[in-house]
């Protein structure tokens, strides 16, 4: 008999086939805590997306149930220490947003640098100001703080702007920098020698606020700051400040301490850029991200 799979949140319809290759699948968004509950006892698998939360309770009434997936990055609407408890296998697919991450900060990047969200602003409100000047990517210095898979394709997409790449990051040797024709350095170092400095490190206690009133007062006053990463990695007050005061040039974020973002002194500030979290939002991400989970869920039934 073919395991069942609960398809809890819409999956993109070419991972639901792949589903359908070794599973009977079942998708049931939009369903309430006890509706998934009263179900879940049917299920082998189940697959959700941001929501639904995938809570104790009905983690404790699957009785079938072996492992949980979440179709994207991150795990916080299911309860991981209850399905340890109960031996059930948690996936998710970091790796599917990668590109689409990586693409969304160099596209912070020209935005910020090229004032494109202030250009199309002008026009809407009647405006024709021709005088803002821009700068190129080219022959600037990125500084990556963190290079895993993110960082990486942060570095091949610059390079092929004709930027000078540093990065930073404990567990990477000059040897893996190299390879990406890159330069590993201290952080302290990239600090005062990046023109643009992009954020790809996750939420660790070691990575708050990487970005403080002093690190920024390590900046050149022509550097500006791209977090695709988390908004933990930024305190928003000594960001909100230095940009106030041009002490550096500009900023592009998709994150936030708190989000969503609701009544930020930053929406005042003309040398930002704000965008709603949305990096890992690109069809081909989220084929992906549907790809990557069924693909682990179908090698985990199949033990
Ligand atoms: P990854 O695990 O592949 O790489 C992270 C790297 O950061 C690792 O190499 C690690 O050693 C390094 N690192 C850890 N602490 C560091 C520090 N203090 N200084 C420098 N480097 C440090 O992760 P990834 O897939 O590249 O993702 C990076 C970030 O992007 C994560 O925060 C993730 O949550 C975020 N992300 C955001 C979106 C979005 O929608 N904006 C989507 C996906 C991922």
């Amino acid at each position: 008999m073919k395991p069942r799979i609960l398809g809890a949140s819409k999956i993109h319809e070419s991972a639901l086939k792949k589903a359908m290759e070794f599973a009977e699948v079942d998708v049931k968004p939009d369903l309430t805590e006890d509706d998934l509950v009263n179900i879940i006892g049917e299920y082998d698998a189940i697959i959700v997306r941001s929501k639904p939360k995938v809570t104790k309770r009905m983690i404790d009434a699957g009785k079938k149930l072996k492992v949980i997936g979440r179709a994207g990055v991150g795990l916080d609407n299911v309860d991981r220490d209850a399905a340890k408890a109960k031996g059930v296998e948690v996936v998710n697919s970091p790796e599917a947003s990668t590109i689409s991450v990586a693409e969304h900060a160099i596209g912070l990047m020209l935005s910020l640098l090229r004032h494109i969200p202030r250009g199309d602003r002008m026009i809407r409100e009647g405006k024709w100001d021709r005088k803002l000047m821009g700068n190129e990517l080219h022959g600037k210095t990125l500084g990556l703080i963190g290079f895993g898979r993110i960082g990486k394709e942060v570095a091949i997409r610059a390079k092929a702007f004709g930027m000078n790449v540093i990065v930073t990051d404990p567990i990477m040797t000059s040897e893996d920098a190299r390879e990406y024709d890159a330069e590993l350095v201290e952080q302290s170092d990239l600090l005062k020698r990046a023109d643009i400095i992009s954020i790809h490190v996750p939420a660790l206690p070691s990575t708050k606020d990487i970005i403080n009133d002093k690190t920024l007062g390590m900046m050149k006053p022509s550097a500006v700051v791209i977090n695709t990463a988390r908004g933990h990695c930024i305190d928003e007050d000594a960001l909100y400040r230095a940009l106030k005061e041009k002490r550096i040039k500009g900023a592009a974020l998709d994150v936030y301490k708190n989000e969503p973002l609701e009544r930020s002194p930053l929406t005042e500030l003309d040398n930002i850029v704000l965008v709603p979290h949305f990096g890992a939002n690109t069809d081909e991400g989220q084929v992906s991200a549907g790809m990557v989970v069924v693909e682990k869920i179908r090698h985990i039934l199949k033990k």
